[in-house]
């Protein structure tokens, strides 16, 4: 048996998501033949790939019709696509704008986590707190009382992000005193955004996250015309009122010179379960909003988090929730998951 053997074996199994097989994808690498054994990497688009077994049992299918005496020993290895090798931003492989209608609806609670997840999946991520009118994310991560460095290269100064539980972080509220916020509105809060992104020692991330102000803005307009942005995440409540609210969302980021595809809609706050009743759920809320918005709109639903008191204890203390091993924590790393895919999908497309 040689490489090209293996290859061919392997060119009859499709990545269940991006519908085209792996060798095309160039996906297989390491191909090492040790007489009835074959040893290959599958190298994943995302680390957080949630059809892994999937891929697996499909490839030693494969071997099992074509090469019945072989036996495939499969490893995997991953490494985000960088569809922003050509751009300004080429050391950040995928921005991510996280947005809701409106304020109060969690969506500083879900950046967080979805970062604090991602990274837990293996990728290397930045946040950016632009939510210059309630920047929340020094309190979720604990480092209120950091202040970013600078550095010079060149001349230029540098900011050398905050470094929090393997995430590196910026927020505009670390910049702003309190006070100050309103008058930092337009220009000032635009050209800060570039900076955040341009004049940053990121290295290399797989995904910066960007937790957007609530509603449209400045800040949103500089981001989505200044930037490759793979995708837009909504995060809203079930109530009925936050529907024309996320209207207006949707409206901006599908503008004509801006075009940012939407990954889809988290609900938060979705219903609660007491914990003497786990399995119980009582949608204070309303029931189904953020997946009526979704299917309105032709969007992804994305997922549902649960009110759960222990979400906001977490955030409080600085400490995103998803650091812990619970059942909201999982229901976060599923969410991370699909968001992966959805950006792969995206990007391929
Ligand atoms: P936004 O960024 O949309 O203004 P935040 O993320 O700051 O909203 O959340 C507002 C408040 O709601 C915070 O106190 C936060 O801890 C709390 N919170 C967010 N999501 C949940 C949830 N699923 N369950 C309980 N409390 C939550």
């Amino acid at each position: 048996m040689k490489d090209i053997d293996v290859l061919n074996v392997l060119k009859n199994v499709i990545d269940p998501d991006i519908k085209k097989d792996l060798v095309t994808l160039k996906m297989i690498e390491n191909i090492k033949i040790n007489r009835d054994k074959v040893n290959f990497d599958i190298k994943l688009t995302t680390p957080a790939c949630p059809l892994k077994e999937k891929i697996k049992s499909d490839c030693i299918s494969s071997f099992r019709k074509y090469y019945p005496n072989i036996k495939p020993i499969i490893n995997f290895t991953s490494e985000v696509i960088n569809y922003n090798q050509k751009s300004i931003v080429k050391n950040i492989k995928n921005i991510i704008a996280v947005s809701s209608g409106k304020g109060g609806v969690g969506k500083s609670t879900i950046s967080s986590n979805l970062a604090v997840g991602l990274a837990k999946l293996g990728a290397k991520v930045g946040l950016i707190d632009a939510d210059i009118f309630g920047p929340s994310i020094p309190t979720m991560f604990n480092c209120e009382n950091q202040q970013p460095q600078i550095k010079k290269v060149n001349n230029k100064n540098i900011i050398i992000p905050i470094t929090q539980y393997g995430i590196k972080l910026l927020s505009m509220g670390l910049l702003i005193p309190k006070d100050k916020a309103v008058i930092w509105r337009g220009p000032m809060a635009s050209s800060a955004l570039k900076q955040f992104i341009l004049d940053v020692e990121w290295e290399e991330l797989d995904y910066l996250l960007v937790d957007l102000p609530p509603g449209t803005s400045d800040i949103h307009i500089t981001l989505t015309q200044n930037f490759p942005i793979s995708g837009a995440i909504i995060v809203t409540t079930p109530q009925k009122v936050s529907v024309n609210d996320v209207k207006k969302s949707i409206s901006m980021f599908n503008q004509k010179q801006t075009k940012i595809p939407i990954l889809g809609v988290i609900e938060n706050m979705s219903y609660f379960s007491p914990k003497e009743l786990p399995k119980n759920k009582y949608y204070l809320f309303g029931k189904n909003g953020g997946k009526d918005v979704a299917n309105k709109f032709d969007l992804n639903f994305i997922g549902e988090i649960p009110i759960d008191e222990e979400i906001m204890n977490s955030s409080d203390n600085g400490f995103p929730i998803v650091l812990k091993e619970t059942n909201v924590s999982e229901k976060y790393i599923d969410i991370c998951k699909s968001i992966a895919r959805l950006i792969v999908v995206n990007n391929i497309k």
